[in-house]
């Protein structure tokens, strides 16, 4: 897509102006691991059913706004009133409507850096300051103390459990500090919740904490990142918060009735998150044990992805894409996480392919810069 010109960003409002188009810089490869989907696609019985809905819904009609039926289904299934949920187009229009509702001028997000890059750029549109508590450089788990301390002037605060692109559960009792600590509200987003641990949902504390707010997507464990539906469960007037800001018609029919026949048959999906799970942990072991030959490191995930390091991380996604036409995400250029890709949890064979093209690349790499180059022999 055409860049910005001047002409147009001279019109913008100031706060824009530096904004470029997003580019999630896909090219079509034999193996998409890049970006976080379920490999799998819906259980074909479960496509079947929602072919059978979308058959039935007219689309002439404009939708029911507030996605009743669906968010009736979500709180029979987490145990709340309709009033505790909402519905977005995709977890990122939650996101965005948390900040344009909570956020803007002079108010604070507490952020959690490294992780999803959607909340900083949310919080720049909406004008709302961003303070940064940087994750240990190392392990990645979140600075506890540092946390609580910034909450407790800030409006907002957001946590990713488990954390995207590093993997990690943030703890509850972390979670209930900031709570307690925040004057303002507190997301945690599980958009990866179901991958993660049972136990680890930060879902049961929304009956002490008035304040916290928990995001979901169908995106990731419903493979339904195609038709963009997500849900937020918080208090009931944080949620009519949530509804005064949404753009009316947002969540489409067509949407609303795929969402709806995916969570009533969510059982449906539990094979393949199991899956997911176990070809995880079968990948980190084999990476894990990469790394005592050949430079890679590896964190634990409790998502349906893994955050490796290896030296010259760029060169060696272009040469996973070019010559075994796999693609990963390159973090290498975010803040924190230098030489750092992204690898989504795929089927088995795919998790091979990844696991023998990775191997082969960094034992490559590593011989030939342990050789001298050519160049550095003519400067001798
Ligand atoms: C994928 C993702 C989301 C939501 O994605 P949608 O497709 O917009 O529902 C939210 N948070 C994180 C951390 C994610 O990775």
């Amino acid at each position: 897509m055409a860049q910005l010109s001047s002409r147009v960003r001279a019109l913008m409002q100031p706060h824009l102006r530096e904004l470029d188009v997003y580019d999630p810089n896909f090219t079509p490869t034999r193996i998409n691991l890049s970006a976080n989907e379920n490999t799998y696609d819906v259980p074909a019985m479960t496509r079947a059913a929602i072919d059978a809905a979308l058959a039935a819904t007219p689309t002439n009609r404009y939708p029911d706004p507030m996605s009743n039926d669906l968010r009736d289904a979500l709180a029979a299934w987490h145990g709340c009133a309709r009033e505790n949920v909402i519905v977005g187009n995709g977890g990122d229009e939650l996101l965005y409507n948390f900040l344009l509702a909570f956020g803007g001028p002079g108010r604070t997000l507490v952020n959690c850096p490294p992780t999803f890059s959607e909340y900083a750029f949310f919080a720049s549109l909406t004008q709302t300051e961003v303070a940064d508590v940087w994750r240990e450089p190392e392990t990645y788990l979140p600075d506890a103390e540092g946390l609580v301390a910034a909450a407790r002037t800030a409006s907002l605060v957001v946590l990713t459990s488990p954390n995207n692109p590093t993997g990690d559960v943030a703890p509850l009792e972390l979670v209930r500090s900031l709570c307690e600590a925040c004057p303002g509200l507190v997301m945690v987003d599980e958009a990866y919740g179901e991958f993660a641990a049972p136990g680890t949902s930060a879902e049961p504390l929304l009956a002490e904490h008035d304040n916290l707010v928990v995001l979901h997507t169908l995106s990731k464990a419903f493979a339904l990142a195609g038709t963009r539906c997500g849900y937020v469960l918080a208090a009931p007037d944080v949620i009519a918060a949530l509804g005064a800001v949404r753009q009316i018609y947002s969540v489409n029919v067509l949407t609303q009735a795929a969402a709806l026949t995916a969570v009533t048959r969510r059982e449906d999906f539990a094979p393949t998150v199991a899956t997911i799970v176990s070809e995880r942990a079968r990948l980190f072991a084999s990476l894990r044990e990469l790394g005592e030959h050949v430079p890679i490191t590896v964190w634990p995930s409790e998502g349906n992805f893994l955050l490796v390091r290896t030296p010259d991380a760029t060169r060696v996604r272009a040469r996973l894409r070019d010559e075994y036409s796999i693609l990963v995400r390159d973090f290498s250029y975010a803040p924190g996480l230098a030489d750092c890709l992204r690898i989504t949890v795929g089927t088995p064979e795919e998790n091979d392919a990844v696991l023998a093209a990775l191997s082969a690349l960094v034992s490559k790499q590593a011989a030939a810069s342990a050789a001298p180059s050519s160049k550095e022999v003519s400067h001798v």
